[in-house]
């Protein structure tokens, strides 16, 4: 099919669950390509309706990072637009409205299974080795059952009705058809018993009222399309098109995990990567890009990008995030820089204004003359701290134990929220728990990030150093003494 050129609208709807994804991203970029390239818009929707989940920060820091990256958006809910609210919290009345229509044209009926009856039925589905499935319990109700719950304000779920029989087909774009039995598709929740939307509902209905042409995703979503398609169907609207992107994978191609690489923008600013790098790496994500199309060097801006990059070029194999290629091209990019812009760079970042003087303030009662400044303080600017076991190791403790607890911490800090209280918390309850004291708890965390068991205070110097790297750090730390055991072995 050729693409018509009118009216194209695309969207990324990230989750402001936590730190910005690399992969949000990278489905940025494709999203914001085919727009440019079809003269359309790109539309940034925040997707928060899921409030366990909700991180306050997240959404200023994904706006931040896809600036960084020169991903510009010409809609959403700081800029604005026709189709607004961009935030789904804004727009629960809208999914009430929509949602009483499919109540009213019997494709969607309301719930009153308890959690605990579900988490049994669940329970047996899996003892029974059988995919877990809402049973359908309440699909059938009378209208009297159904007035006499909602008399007795029995709490209830709204799901769809989704077809006993048959199958449902759609098309994506990169793989042709693709066919789901309805034997495998779930009657899933549209609302929540506290009014608010899941996914599917708030996603379909936005993507209709806020006219979407195209949906470009991640592959992930796969699952998800039938369940969408059929709600298209409910509505009597027309569905996008819909084209599922490749997962970023790890070199070992499972799915790309901060276990195993820092997936958050926020590292990638702070520990010095250059946007033209990231973003001309995001590009190589994929195929599609000049390199392939012209043969040409790996190296290209957003621009060439925007001229040359096409959609139906991308390959399905999952495109490995291979930081060892990222690191060279930023190589590339720093070594292009004249020497002013160079120290430019240094000065925005490892050498921010910000970053020094929190740092000074942390020694200045600690140093006796000015040129000890970077003895205490060279972990803050080394990126190659990793101690010895003779520096990490606590006394009474096993190697192994003690990577294990480092793994524990790496836990507790991801988790946590960045402030020195919080962290202290978390990580002292994690020691009760564990039976390390306090004292061999902060001690192996100071080795770790400072490579020495004398530093400036280590609380304070994490907040300084930041969630990102800290994480970084810890997560370097154990992959390289697991590398070193297992060489001994
Ligand atoms: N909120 C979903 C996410 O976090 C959006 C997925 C989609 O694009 O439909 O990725």
């Amino acid at each position: 099919m050729t693409i018509s050129t009118e009216n194209i609208r695309v969207r990324i709807a990230p989750s402001p669950t936590g730190d910005p994804h690399v992969g949000t991203a990278y489905i940025g970029l494709i999203n914001f390509l085919y727009a440019r390239q079809h003269g359309g818009k790109f539309v940034l929707r925040i997707e928060d309706t899921d409030r366990a989940r909700f991180v306050a920060t997240s959404e200023q820091m994904i706006f931040d990072a896809l600036r960084w990256l020169g991903i510009e958006w010409d809609e959403g809910p700081d800029v604005g637009g026709p189709f607004g609210p961009y935030r789904q919290s804004e727009r629960a009345a809208i999914y009430r409205e929509y949602v009483e229509k499919l109540l009213a044209n019997d494709t969607a009926y309301r719930c009153f299974c308890t959690p605990e009856e579900l988490e049994a039925v669940r329970r047996q589905q899996m003892a029974a080795k059988v995919p877990p499935r809402y049973p359908g319990t309440c699909r059938n109700l009378t209208n009297d059952q159904i007035q006499l719950k909602l008399f007795e304000s029995t709490p209830c779920t709204i799901r769809m009705k989704v077809p006993v029989e048959g199958s449902t087909t759609f098309r994506d774009e990169l793989r042709g058809e693709i066919t789901f039995n309805h034997n495998n598709v779930d009657d899933q929740v549209l609302m929540k018993s506290d009014g608010f939307p899941t996914y599917h509902l708030a996603n379909v209905v936005d993507d209709h009222l806020m006219q979407i042409s195209d949906v470009i995703r991640a592959e992930e979503w796969i699952s998800s399309t039938p369940k969408h398609v059929l709600l298209y169907q409910f509505f009597g609207w027309d569905a996008p098109r819909f084209w599922h992107m490749p997962l970023l994978r790890n070199q070992d191609k499972s799915k790309i995990s901060k276990r195993k690489n820092p997936v958050s923008l926020v590292y990638y600013r702070q520990a010095g990567f250059l946007p033209e790098a990231m973003i001309n790496f995001l590009g190589l994500m994929g195929g599609g890009m000049p390199a392939e199309i012209n043969n040409a060097s790996e190296k290209f801006t957003l621009q060439e990008m925007i001229e040359h990059f096409n959609i139906r070029n991308i390959r399905l194999g999952g495109p490995v995030f291979d930081l060892t290629k990222l690191r060279w091209l930023n190589g590339e990019y720093l070594r292009a820089l004249t020497p002013e812009a160079f120290y430019a760079e240094l000065r925005k970042s490892v050498l921010a204004d910000e970053y020094l003087s929190a740092i000074a303030a942390l020694v200045q009662t600690r140093i006796e003359t000015l040129s000890e400044f970077g003895n205490l303080t060279g972990f803050f600017f080394s990126d190659n701290v990793l101690p010895s076991p003779e520096v990490f190791l606590p006394k009474k403790r096993m190697l192994e134990e003690t990577l294990a607890f480092a793994g524990e911490q790496l836990t507790v800090l991801e988790a946590a929220e960045w402030n020195a209280s919080a962290i202290e918390a978390a990580l002292k309850q994690l020691g009760e728990q564990q039976g390390w004291s306090v004292k061999e708890n902060f001690m192996l965390l100071r080795t770790i990030l400072t490579g020495s068991q004398m530093s400036p205070p280590l609380l304070e110097s994490m907040m300084i150093f930041g969630k990102a790297r800290t994480l970084d750090r810890l997560r370097r730390f154990i992959d390289a003494q697991k590398k070193l055991a297992a060489q001994k072995k």
